[in-house]
């Protein structure tokens, strides 16, 4: 054989198909891993000693808003590679920055995605300009629903109508030709809201056929779960397609401890029909300012503000105190806005994402002033907390909730396991000192533990610190690449 590129010698090789970890060293060349063993004797360009330390595929972030971030070179740390992540899907939630063109801010929440980039006509625009731009890391696509309704109604307020539905269809059938993943939805958020099952079944005509995936933010994740989920698998399986529940929780202290029955509602649904979710591992959600949910949060805080930017980082409930307003009016009056609410039960938390049909998703909002934790310590919170200090689950099924689960449920092909062949995305950490750093007050601190993260066989991040900027493709859907 050729001299390798690069051999990662000496490490506990965690494969990501949940198998116990192994010693052996993992040769790569030409982006691939090409070898997994013994490699001492082989000779390498370079090699990186990795003794002590668990060798990983790189992880994979099932649940991102980083369309636009990706678009960019990132300046600095990056709040994805410095936690070991090397392939991102974007375009969850219903929102995605393509396909529409606006010259003005698209309706919350797509603003999540900033303000300044809806110039995409076409899915496969965004996905040539994402290529042109090289990425820092991979990523997979989804189309949002929502984004598809600002495009073709004039008024949100009511279901699709014949032609509207057709013309969101024909959008998604030539975004999944040009390698979209699949199809998001989120039907909670006022764009989609009016939405019914039968227009999302109607648009996602086209899923079957390309092997897409539909993933879903469920109408209600409060006292209406039960119908809202049902709503979901019903509409998965309508459209016969894979589809990943989002970031499932439970809202409000009277919904505390309802996982168990909601869990038992999705298993029973896999006997049936192909299904999963993901979760990120904290007892707070973020998302747009909405008043209706200040009453079931015990704290709600200001991500960002366009009417009051110093509200930004602020408890609403602290800062409705200070100006002698009910809290709800002061939510009001900072729209738009986005916030973190705390209204989840740990013990809900702790069983959803220990549930083996579960994968670790951030669902980070990159451009919150500031922004929830998730964005940049979800993974090595798992690592650390969930795994190291709570020993809520091994290491290896940790791992594999990152990656070979990701990988089977997204369609991403090569990738997601450390196997002879696969792409070479490849995380280096620390069991021992992994552990995420971003906290409520500082949500932007780096992780700790995590050594050394390869993209495509290229150093990308070394000790946090953003090593290339331009490691990343595009996984474009029914494409090996
Ligand atoms: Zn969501």
């Amino acid at each position: 054989m050729a001299m390798l590129d690069l051999v990662i010698e000496g490490g506990e090789v965690i494969d990501g198909s949940g198998a116990p970890r192994v010693r052996a060293d993992v040769g790569v060349q030409q982006g691939r891993i090409v070898r997994l063993g013994e490699l001492a004797g082989v000779a390498a360009r370079e090699r990186f000693d990795a003794r002590g330390r668990i060798v990983a595929p790189g992880f994979i972030d099932v649940h991102t808003h980083d369309d636009r971030l990706l678009l960019d070179a990132p300046q600095g740390a990056h709040p994805k590679l410095s936690q070991g992540v090397t392939t991102v899907v974007t375009g969850n939630c219903g929102v995605s920055l393509a396909p529409l063109c606006s010259a003005v801010t698209p309706p919350a929440p797509l603003d999540l995605l900033g303000s300044d980039a809806w110039r995409f006509d076409r899915f496969g625009d965004y996905l040539d300009a994402l290529e042109q731009a090289r990425p820092a890391l991979n990523a997979a696509c989804l189309v949002g629903h929502s984004t598809l309704r600002v495009r073709h109604m004039a008024r949100l307020d009511r279901v699709a109508n014949g032609d509207e539905t057709r013309r969101m269809a024909d959008d998604l059938a030539q975004a999944l030709e040009s390698g979209a993943i699949g199809l998001s939805t989120g039907l909670y958020y006022p764009p989609a809201r009016a939405a019914s099952a039968q227009e999302v079944i109607a648009v996602g005509a086209a899923l079957a056929g390309a092997r897409g995936i539909v993933t879903m933010h469920i109408r209600d994740e409060a006292d209406a779960i039960d119908e809202a989920l049902r709503e979901a698998l019903h509409i998965g399986r309508a459209l016969g397609v894979d589809t990943v529940l989002s970031h499932h929780k439970l809202v409000g202290k009277a919904n505390h401890g309802r996982s168990v029955q909601t869990l038992a509602a999705i298993e029973e649904a896999a006997q049936t029909q192909r299904v999963c979710f993901d979760c990120y591992p904290y007892n707070a959600s973020s998302t747009m300012l909405l008043p209706g949910r200040v009453a079931q949060s015990d704290d709600v805080r200001v991500t960002w503000s366009k009417a009051d930017a110093s509200a930004a980082g602020r408890s609403l409930f602290e800062l409705a105190r200070e100006r002698g307003r009910p809290p709800e009016q002061l939510a009001a009056e900072l729209q738009p806005a986005g916030a973190i609410y705390f209204a989840m039960s740990e013990d809900d938390v702790s069983r959803i994402l220990g549930h083996p049909m579960a994968m670790v998703g951030s669902d980070g909002l990159a451009h919150d002033t500031s922004p929830h934790p998730r964005l940049w310590g979800t993974f090595p919170r798992v690592l650390g907390h969930y795994v190291r200090e709570r020993k809520l689950f091994s290491l290896e099924t940790a791992v594999h909730k990152m990656t070979g689960l990701s990988a089977r449920r997204c369609g991403l092909h090569e990738r997601g396991l450390l196997a002879s062949g696969h792409h070479a995305d490849i995380v280096v950490f620390d069991a021992q000192r992994v552990a995420d750093r971003a906290t409520f007050d500082h949500p932007t601190e780096p992780s700790a533990g995590i050594d050394a993260v390869f993209v495509n066989g290229r150093l990308a991040c070394r000790e946090g610190r953003t090593a290339d900027v331009h490691a990343g493709r595009v996984l474009r859907h029914g494409r090996s690449d």
